[in-house]
């Protein structure tokens, strides 16, 4: 057998995130391919239970440093002891999540291990022992292909929301290690972290996400996509003219300088659909696109079309939701 793929997780709060299942996940798809097995790292505090379930999803081992100062991400004291793990292990490729702390987890260590990084990717192929691994470039208007030379050891930062999880057994355990590396001192600390207690579904791990753009109008017409959203169990979204036009926060722009989605579905309604807007949720399963123009953009990138004037549509549809709900209760 040969040398192991290694996945990185992710915990918040004490919990896995789910984009840890989903790269182990096609951890296991690429290990087998590769004829490997698959291994992870962890680094939190009182994590080792927790990290065992990565088993689940095909991982054999996990290599964990247990600490409390090791609770939240902080790049100085998490990449100096993954690397030290990773150099240890000697991995066929090393997986992580292209979350906020992976990218930045995955770039730093990408330069202390002199390893080739490709960031955010969609698609990862085994071909005749050989890692090739796809990713949008030019906000989505293309794809590039990479692989890495000889001997080289891929480095692989997935992007959220996109790799399926696939669990093997629900009772499967992986075999946990507590690695004896000391935690750095560090000259920065963190100090907390601001999440959103509104109780809203959020952006990123949206699973349906209802986004509005210029064609709403004004900030209050957005109630009518929280209306929506409440019955879908979605996140409200939007434009970046909608945002500039101050009718909804930065933190709800989707695209090339807002979020980057991945829902399995996406409701853009009054929404053009320029290439920048279509950089953040291009690549979302199915794109339903409420506009009054037929020529708008977003129609061709559409997997459902509604030419119609949002303000009659959104309160039919919701009302028809609403029904539904209310009979399948
Ligand atoms: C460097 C750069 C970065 C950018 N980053 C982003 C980004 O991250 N995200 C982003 O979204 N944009 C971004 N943009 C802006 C982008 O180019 C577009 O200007 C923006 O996406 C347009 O938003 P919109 O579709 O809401 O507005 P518009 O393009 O004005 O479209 C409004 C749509 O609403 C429809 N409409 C109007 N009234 C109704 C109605 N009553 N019923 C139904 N439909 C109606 C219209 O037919 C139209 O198609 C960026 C631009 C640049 C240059």
């Amino acid at each position: 057998m040969g040398k192991s793929v290694c996945v990185i997780a992710e915990f918040r709060g004490g919990d896995l995130r789910r984009v840890s299942y989903e790269v182990a996940s096609e951890g296991k798809r690429i290990a087998d391919a590769l004829g490997s097995d698959l291994c992870a790292v962890a680094l939190g505090s009182g994590i080792a239970e927790k990290a065992a379930e990565l088993g689940r999803y095909g991982v054999k081992k996990v290599y964990i440093v247990d600490d409390p100062a090791l609770e939240n991400y902080l790049a100085e004291s998490y990449v100096p002891i993954i690397a030290d793990i990773i150099r240890q292990c000697d991995p066929a490729a090393v997986l992580l999540s292209a979350s906020v702390d992976g990218k930045d987890l995955a770039a730093r260590l990408s330069a202390r291990l002199d390893v080739g990084l490709v960031q955010d990717c969609t698609e990862i192929l085994v071909e005749d022992g050989k890692i090739r691994v796809k990713k949008p470039i030019f906000a989505g208007k293309c794809f590039a292909w990479n692989e890495w030379i000889e001997g080289a050891m891929p480095l692989i930062s997935c992007r959220p929301n996109v790799m399926q999880c696939l669990t093997l057994s629900e009772d499967q355990r992986a075999e946990v290690e507590r690695v004896d590396i000391p935690v750095p001192e560090t000259r920065s600390r963190f100090k907390s972290m601001d999440l959103d207690t509104s109780g809203r579904v959020g952006l990123s791990g949206a699973e349906i996400i209802v986004s509005g753009g210029r064609g709403m109008k004004e900030a209050q017409n957005f109630a009518m996509l929280e209306d929506l959203a409440k019955l879908l169990g979605a996140a409200v979204g939007a434009s970046r003219a909608a945002v500039d036009a101050g009718w909804r926060p930065h933190a709800d722009q989707v695209g090339q300088t807002g979020k980057v989605v991945n829902p399995n579905v996406y409701i853009a309604v009054g929404i053009s659909g320029a290439i920048q807007h279509l950089a953040g949720m291009g690549t979302s399963k199915y794109i339903v696109a409420i506009n009054k123009d037929p020529d708008a953009p977003i129609f061709s990138k559409a997997d459902y079309g509604i030419t119609e004037d949002l303000f009659k549509f959104v309160p039919a549809f919701t009302e028809e939701v609403r029904k539904l709900k209310s009979t399948c209760s």
